[in-house]
């Protein structure tokens, strides 16, 4: 294959790109669940069994719909075949079985040439650092904005897409 015809690789973050957040969640709760508090970028990992099983909960496929728009243009995208896609999720491993549940029952798996997820309960922004390197990924997308600064400053030659961005601008890859 000509480096003309090469495929791009898209990594998708999972959760507020590809999965919506929980209805029943308010948003302020879902970052305190997640984030670590000061400016220093940290993510909490549920130390508790409680609090590991209420995640569980939450992520039941039934409770977490798809974003629809963004569904389709990952569609798009698939079918275009100009494009290899990837997940890129830093969900710890004790939400693997959820994770492998979701894209089943939302049937969404064949988009995808891999899903990865944080199976090493690795700090998020590590995870997704390492992950973007050894994909050699061309774009990845997520919706953590601190996460994306980061990662703009740590990886050059990838373009890091905030999900809001292609909502008000369309700057999506074409
Ligand atoms: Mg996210």
């Amino acid at each position: 294959m000509s480096a003309k015809t090469k495929k791009k690789r898209v990594g998708f973050d999972l959760d507020g790109v590809i999965i919506g957040k929980p209805f029943f969640v308010p948003e302020f709760v879902m970052e305190k669940l997640v984030r670590k508090k000061g400016r220093r970028l940290a993510y909490r990992y549920p130390e508790s069994k409680t609090e590991r099983a209420i995640r569980k909960i939450s992520h039941i496929p039934v409770f977490r719909p798809p974003i629809k728009k963004n569904v389709s243009v990952i569609r798009k995208l698939h079918k275009s075949r100009r494009y290899q896609l990837f997940v890129v999720s830093s969900r710890y491993s004790f939400l693997e079985q959820r994770t492998e549940q979701w894209f089943k029952y939302h049937k969404l798996k064949m988009f995808f040439k891999d899903i990865y997820i944080n199976l090493a309960d690795e700090q998020p922004h590590l995870y997704k650092e390492k992950m973007v390197k050894t994909l050699k990924l061309d774009i990845f997308i997520d919706d953590d904005l601190r996460l994306l600064k980061y990662l703009r400053r740590k990886i050059k030659n990838v373009d890091f897409l905030y999900v809001k961005d292609y909502k008000k601008n369309n700057n999506m890859p074409k």
